[in-house]
Formats: structure tokens, sequence, C-alpha cells
């Protein structure tokens, strides 16, 4: 390790708890940046060879581009790549950028590109216009390198090397979802909200998160030192003391043990104090995480958000191939429930060759069951998928981004359409399976008494009954204070919805974030929620916060909240009673 020089310690937003200690892995940029990183010394020949076989590569793809136009006779276009071909010879763009990557020990994308923005001042300033045009060719082929060069600094998320704190601009929910959280001890971002896809991902995989860092400061000051990061409170330290690293590697462990003491009790049943029961499932991503949660004790799956089983594919996933996933979870779950969500992709889940879902503001365009309800098609083969992997357990289907009653009798009709057409093929045995609906559209939570009246469930979305109701971009960082799940609109909407269901005896979940965050917990039991899916992770927490309440004490608290009348005032209620119920977490530490 290099001697310490200076510590540093960044503020973000904490999005995935724990601590994470490990080596600054720089991962993507934004396609007009280019990462500016410092290589360490041993892999400065590998860096020089990886600039050298873009150039490669770049002059393989130009010669491949002149023998097709040769064969279009296209002369033209020949002697313009003809020029190019001469330009990457230059030693500007060979010797000029290995020197400099050796003497700066820079990246080589970041050379590259700083060299090529001082060619195009220099063609600014000639006067003659068919010079100055010439640096169009300099930029193609610079497009063509700077391709090369990203291409192989953007290695997949699996492929992070052990003990490694990401860290990048963005990241998507697929590109977490590939993630190996094996290697993967910490992520930072410069972009990410809380509630974000991303952040959900990061959770279940329990790797700790914080965003809105400036990634920049961290380029620019990392030395080969450990990275601390506290997905608890958002602090991000830069070249610790050998102090500060022992205080972390402390904290580490104390959480550790924590968590650890609380999964021995995961026999334990889950109720309050005043043996009040609730109903505890785990929020399911990744298929592969099935084996994690089974180990975790008899949870069934609150919500399975079945759009990952292809997000970092191109393509939705045929009938067979879908029943066959389907299949083999609720195999795993023994008879255990497990609710299935049809697909919900837009907003921040995008797939590739299906550009519809994201026209416009795709949050508020055509997401989730609307988009499905104009793709009959693809929408029944899941249908079917679910259906017959219905008889090899407990399933229940749940239908997302729901905003009016005629959305949920067509997603019923189509539910019996798909029946019939699996009877018609020779299914001898069809289940009819409970219909659950999401409220996390305002309007659904408005109109809940008549949804409750047409299914067998209902499970509120927090996270986009925030987001929908307060007009707040969910996975936008700097829309933060105003993503306040505390907001007392956002209470009130769940209260009504919470009393329509009882009032229709239509069981009632909260499948968000907050089911994951302790403090909310009495306030739920108060407003009468008994039932909660969660990162299966969050789980042995919740339960913890669950058996040191009293349904008492909830409902008074409920009572309380209900007569505050901002955000902040009721997060302080809820944090001061949650220190006071439960001191010792040292996970949540608030
Ligand atoms: C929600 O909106 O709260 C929810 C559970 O669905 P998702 O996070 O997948 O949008
Ligand atoms: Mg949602």
């Amino acid at each position: 390790m290099k001697t310490v020089e200076q510590e540093i310690k960044l503020k973000g937003i904490p999005i995935s708890r724990g601590i994470g200690i490990g080596s600054a892995f720089f991962f993507t940029f934004a396609d007009d940046e280019a990462p500016d990183f410092k290589i360490s010394m041993q892999d400065i020949d590998l860096e020089v060879s990886r600039y050298q076989l873009a150039i490669e590569k770049s002059r393989q793809e130009i010669l491949q581009l002149q023998l097709k136009l040769k064969d279009e006779y296209i002369e033209e276009g020949v002697d313009i790549l003809d020029t190019h071909l001469q330009i990457m010879k230059d030693p500007l763009l060979t010797t000029a950028v290995e020197n400099e990557i050796r003497q700066t020990r820079k990246n080589a994308l970041f050379v590259f590109q700083v060299l090529i923005k001082k060619y195009q001042k220099r063609f600014q300033s000639i006067k003659d216009p068919f010079f100055r045009e010439r640096f169009k060719d300099i930029q193609d082929i610079s497009r063509r390198v700077a391709g090369y060069l990203r291409e192989s600094v953007r290695v997949g998320l699996a492929e992070i090397p052990y003990g490694s704190v990401v860290i990048a601009k963005e990241l998507s929910a697929s590109e977490v979802a590939e993630a190996n959280s094996e290697n993967i001890y910490a992520f930072i971002t410069e972009n990410g909200g809380v509630a974000s896809h991303a952040a959900i991902v990061a959770k279940a995989k329990g790797i700790p998160y914080v965003s809105n860092a400036d990634i920049g400061l961290i380029f620019e000051k990392m030395e080969d030192n450990p990275l601390i990061v506290d997905g608890r409170t958002g602090d991000i330290i830069i070249n610790p003391t050998a102090k500060t690293l022992d205080f972390y590697k402390n904290v580490y462990k104390q959480v550790k043990g924590h968590l650890s003491k609380l999964q021995k009790e995961s026999s334990l049943s889950t109720e309050t104090f005043d043996g009040y029961k609730v109903k505890l499932s785990a929020n399911l991503e990744m298929v592969n995480e099935i084996d994690h949660i089974r180990a975790q004790g008899n949870y069934g799956i609150g919500l399975f958000r079945s759009e990952y089983i292809f997000l970092s594919g191109e393509d939705f996933p045929s009938e067979e191939v879908q029943f066959e996933i389907y299949k083999k979870l609720v195999e795993k779950l023994s008879g255990l429930p497990i609710v299935i969500r049809t697909f919900d992709i837009g907003g921040d889940k995008q797939l590739k060759n299906h550009s519809s879902s994201a026209k416009g503001n795709s949050f508020l365009g055509c997401r989730a069951l609307r988009y499905f309800l104009n793709e009959k098609e693809i929408f029944k083969s899941q249908l079917r998928a679910i259906l017959r992997a219905a008889n090899y357990g407990d399933v229940s289907i749940l239908f997302p981004m729901v905003s009016t009653l005629s959305e949920l009798l067509e997603a019923k009709e189509l539910l019996e359409e798909a029946t019939q057409e699996l009877l018609k093929s020779g299914h001898e045995k069809v289940c009819k399976l409970k219909v659950g609906c999401m409220i996390e559209v305002p309007s659904a939570a408005i109109i809940s008494d008549l949804i409750a009246n047409e299914c067998d469930f209902l499970s509120i979305g927090t996270n986009d009954l925030v987001q929908y109701s307060l007009a707040v971009d969910r996975g936008n960082q700097s829309l933060q204070k105003y993503y306040s799940p505390t907001h007392p609109g956002v209470i009130r909407l769940i209260k009504m919805v919470v009393s329509e269901a009882n009032n229709h005896e239509v069981p009632v979940s909260v499948c968000g974030e907050i089911a994951s965050d302790p403090r909310f917990i009495p306030l739920l039991l108060g407003l009468g929620v008994n039932e909660f899916s969660l990162a299966s992770r969050h789980i042995p927490v919740i339960k913890n916060a669950i058996r040191n309440t009293s349904i008492v004490a909830a409902t008074k608290l409920a009572e309380k909240v209900l007569t505050l009348s901002s955000s902040e005032e009721i997060m302080k209620l809820l944090t001061d009673e949650y220190r006071n119920n439960v001191p010792e977490d040292c996970f949540y530490n608030y």
C-alpha cells in the first residue's frame, strides 16, 4: 500500500446499506466523455497495447469498408478511406499517444481524446475551408478508435475483479442484475435515486451503494489505497488513514455480527410483542436469488418482478422458456406461495428491441400493463406460461401499473382467453389463479374500492405511488428531497387503500422499498397493513422491528402521524420511534 497522503471524505446519498471496503474500479461513463483515471505502474504496458489494438481494429475495419466500396465502384469513398489510413499511421496518433500514456499514467481513452481536442483547436484556426473540413476525417477516425477503447473498458459487471468498489456515472437495473456480488464490495455512482430499479437490485444482492458522489474527485485523488463506502450514511472515504480504516473494519464486523444474530432468529414467529401476526415474504428479481431466499427461512415470494428474466436480453422469451423458469421457481418453493407480477417494462427498464415502451416520458408512457394491452399476443404468452406453472404449486398473478378499472378488467379477460387457449390446445388442468392488482398510481388508490371489488388481493407499490403522487422521478437523485414516502399525501393514500381493502375483505400488502425500512413498519402496521414483501436480505431486520413494537403503540403512532403536516416531522417521529424500539440496530444506524 502506498503511503497515505490525504484522507478525503465525501458525502453521497445512501442507496443500499452495508459497509464496503475495496479497490476502486471505474466502470461506465457517458458516451461523449472519456473517463480520466490513473493506470497502475504494472498495467501501463497493457494500456498501451489496448490502444495499439484499438488502432489496429479500426484499421482493419477501414480496410473492410474500402473493399466493400470498391465492389460498389464508389471510388471517391475509397480515396477518403485511403486518407484515413494515412492519418492513422501518423506518429501523432501512434507514438505520441503511447508516450503520453506512459508519461501521465492516464488511461488511453482519456489521453487520446485530449489529443484529438488539441487537433480540433488547431484545425479550427485554419482559414482555408478545405483544410478546416479535413478535421472531419480525424473526427471520423477518432470515433472509431474511441469506440474500440470504450468497448474494452466496458466489461460487464459480471467480470469485475474480486474486491472492487465499482464507480460509474450511472448504473442501469440490468447492469446491476448482472453484477457478481461475490466480487463487488460496493457501488458508487454520480446519478441514481433511492427507489430506482438499479437500487432495488443492489439491495437484493446485498451490495452497499452510494449515489450522488463526486466521481471526478475520486478519479483525481484516488491512489492505490482502499476506498471505503458506508451505504448507511452515504459516506465515502478516499485514501483512508490507518485509523479510519480500522474504524470501518470494526463497523463492518459489528454490522455483520448484528445481521447474523438476527438471521439465527429466523424460526421466531413474526408477530408484535403483543401478539399481532404479520406475514412477511420476499421480493425476487434475479431467478438465481431464490436459493438465497430459501436459505433465509420459510418465506414465499410476495413479488416476483418477472421482467428481470430478460432485461439484459433483446427480446421477450417464448412461452416455453418462461414456463420452464416459472416452474423451476415454483418447485423450489415447495408449496410456499409465489406472486408473479406480469412484465413491467418501460420507465427505467427498457428493452433494446422495443422502443415503443420508451417513447416520450417513459415513466408516464406505455409502461407495464399499458404496453402489454397493446401487445396482446406477447402478454397472453406470459399468462399461459404462468397458468401452466401454477399446476406445480401456489401461484398468484399480479398486474402492475393499473390506472383505471377497465385496464384491470381487460387484463382479466385476457387471462380468461389464455386459459381457454390452453384448454383448447389439450392442457387438461388449468388452475384458476388469484388475481391481484398493484396500487401504484394515485388514481388506482382513489378507486381502490372499485378495484378491490374486482380482484383477490392488492399490493401497494409505494416506489411508484410516491413517484406518481408527488410528481418526482424516482431515479433522479437530484430530486431526492421531493421523493418523500412520508409525505402526508402518500400516507393518506396508503390509509385509503388499506381501509377499502379491509372493507372489501381483500388482503393488502406493501411491496415497495418502504417495506424494507424498519422505521416505516410501526406506521404501516398502525394503518392496518399486516403483509409486507421486501428484499430478502432485509427480512431479519424487519422481523426484528415487528417483534419490537406492539400493535397498540403502532396504532397510536399512526394516529399521531395522521395529524402531522410535513414529511420532515413524520420522518423524525418514525426515526425516533425506531431508535427507541431497536437502539442496537447498527445496520440502519439512524
Ligand atoms: C413499486 O412501485 O413500489 C413496486 C414494487 O414496483 P417496482 O419497484 O418494480 O416499480
Ligand atoms: Mg412499481
